[in-house]
C-alpha cells in the first residue's frame, strides 16, 4: 500500500522524493496515524514543503483534519526585541487548554524540529527563562498527555537555513542545507529500499535490547570512563522501566516518539545518584553552546557544576527549579551509533542524543515505570521520579566508556565495554 516507488536507488531519487519518503516515514511510522484519527502538526515557515508532503500523507491515512501551527524565527525575535516587559512572564494558556481538549479527543500530535537553535544566543537570557517558564507551566496541561504517552505522538526534523549554517559552518548557505537535508536523511533511517520495514526492523532490535535489560531489574548503573572524567553510579527507579523502539500509547496505538531513534531509556531515582560526570560532547541549549560540563552529584543532586564556556547558562539552567538539579532520564546508545557515525554535531537533541549515552536533567517520563502512566505526581515522586519544568539531555558516552549493570545483591555485570554493547 505504499504510495512511493521504492524501487530504485536512494541516491538516483529527486529532493522531491526524498522528502515524500520522510513524510511517509513521519505518518506511517513516527505516528501511526489511524483511519479516522485529527492530527496537530507544528512546524518552522521553512518546513512548507515537508508539511505539504505530510499533509498529503495523513490524508491518505484517513485523517479527520490537519491542522498545522507554525512559527516564524523573525516574528519570535520581533517579540523579544520589541514587545513589553509583561510579555515575557505570558503565554497563551487558552490556546494550550484547546491543544489539551483536541488531545483528549483523540488528536494525534506531529513537531517538525528545525528553527535556528542560536536564535535566542544574543537576547536577554533572563528573558529567555521567563518566557520558558511561562510556556512551560501554560503547556503543562497538554504536555502531560504527551509526556504520559496517553496519545500517538512524534518529532521529524527539516532541514532550515539558519540551523544548517551552525552545523556546517564552513560551507555555502545552499550547501550547508543540502547536507544537512542528506544527514537528516541518513539519520532517519529512510535510505534503504523499503524504509517502512526498515523501521519496523529497527524497532524489534530496539525492543529485544529493552526486553532484556527490563528482565535484569537492575538497582543501578555504573559509567566509567578510561580518561577518569566521569565515575558516576545512577541508582534506578523502584520499578523503572525501560523504553526504546517505540511505545503503545494509552489509546492503543504503536508509535515511534522520535524519528531518529537509537536509545534504550530508562527513570533513575531522584535521590540514588552519585560520583562526577563529565560531559562527551557539548550541549546546545537555547543557542548557546556549553562545552566540557563537569558534574559532581550526591544524593541525586548537583552539589557542583562546571564547565569551559557557557557556564552561566549551566547554572540558570540546573536553578529552574529543585527537580532542575537532578536526573529524569538515563540512555544507552552505543558510540557505533548512525548518528554518532556522522560525527556531526547537530545542535539537535533529537539528533544528538542519539549519538551517544545520556543523562536528562529535569522531568523523568512516567511511562518509563510499571503502571506509571495511571500514577499521581505523588505516587511517582515516592518512586523515584523526578519532577521539573526542565527536560534536558547531555552526551556523556563515548568509545571510552564502560558501562555496568549493578544487582539488587550490589554484584556489577558489564553492560557496554568501550561504547559497545557487550
Ligand atoms: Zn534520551
Ligand atoms: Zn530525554
Amino acid at each position: 500500500m505504499s504510495s512511493t516507488s521504492h524501487s530504485s536507488s536512494f541516491a538516483s531519487l529527486t529532493f522531491d522524493e526524498k522528502l515524500d519518503r520522510l513524510a511517509e516515514v513521519a505518518v506511517r511510522v513516527g505516528l501511526n496515524l489511524r483511519a479516522g484519527q485529527e492530527m496537530l502538526l507544528t512546524a518552522p515557515m521553512e518546513a512548507l514543503p515537508l508539511v505539504r508532503r505530510i499533509t498529503e500523507h495523513a490524508y491518505r491515512a484517513g485523517a479527520l483534519l490537519v491542522t498545522t501551527f507554525y512559527s516564524d524565527d523573525p516574528c519570535v525575535l520581533a517579540r523579544y526585541e520589541n514587545a513589553p516587559d509583561a510579555s515575557f512572564d505570558y503565554a497563551p494558556a487558552w490556546m494550550h487548554d484547546a491543544i489539551a481538549t483536541a488531545f483528549r479527543n483523540g488528536a494525534a500530535r506531529m513537531a517538525i524540529a528545525g528553527s535556528n537553535p542560536a536564535l535566542l544566543a544574543k537576547q536577554d537570557p533572563a528573558k529567555v527563562s521567563r518566557a520558558n517558564i511561562a510556556a512551560s507551566k501554560a503547556a503543562k496541561p497538554a504536555m502531560e498527555l504527551i509526556t504520559r504517552h496517553e496519545i500517538n505522538w512524534t518529532i521529524v526534523a527539516a532541514a532550515t537555513p539558519e540551523w544548517a549554517k551552525l552545523v556546517f559552518p564552513n560551507e555555502p548557505v545552499e550547501q550547508a542545507v543540502a547536507k544537512l537535508w542528506e544527514a537528516i536523511f541518513t539519520a532517519s533511517r529512510i535510505t534503504g529500499d523499503d524504509p517502512v520495514a526498515d523501521w519496523l526492523a529497527h524497532g524489534a532490535r530496539l525492543k529485544e535490547r529493552v526486553d532484556r535489560l527490563n528482565a535484569k531489574r537492575y538497582a543501578a548503573l555504573h559509567f566509567k570512563s578510561k580518561d577518569g572524567g566521569t565515575d558516576l553510579r545512577v541508582g534506578l527507579a523502584d520499578q523503572h522501566l525501560w523504553a526504546g523502539g517505540g511505545t503503545t500509547a494509552g489509546n492503543g496505538v504503536y508509535c515511534q516518539p522520535n524519528i531518529p531513534t537509537e536509545e534504550c531509556f530508562t527513570t533513575p531515582h531522584k535521590d540514588r545518584v552519585d560520583g562526577v560526570v563529565r560531559a562527551s560532547k557539548p550541549l546546545s541549549h537555547q543557542g548557546t553552546l556549553i562545552e566540557n560540563i563537569r558534574c559532581r552529584f550526591e544524593g541525586g543532586r548537583i552539589v557542583e557544576a562546571t564547565a569551559t564556556a557557557g557556564e552561566d547558562a549551566l547554572n540558570r539552567l540546573i536553578s529552574t527549579d529543585d527537580g532542575a538539579r537532578r536526573l529524569g532520564e538515563v540512555a544507552l546508545v552505543p558510540a557505533s551509533s548512525p548518528i554518532a557515525a556522522a560525527g556531526i554535531l547537530f545542535w539537535s537533541t533529537l539528533f544528538d542524543e542519539n549519538a551517544a549515552s545520556h543523562i536528562a536533567l529535569g522531568q523523568a517520563y512516567s511511562t518509563c515505570l510499571i503502571g506509571g502512566e495511571k500514577m499521581s505526581e505523588e505516587e511517582l515522586a515516592k518512586l523515584g521520579a523526578n519532577s521539573s519544568l526542565i527536560h534536558v539531555d547531555w552526551m556523556i558516552g563515548s568509545a571510552a566508556m564502560d558501562v555496568d549493570g549493578i544487582a539488587v545483591s550490589g554484584a556489577a555485570e558489564p553492560l557496554m565495554r568501550a561504547g559497545e554493547w557487550v
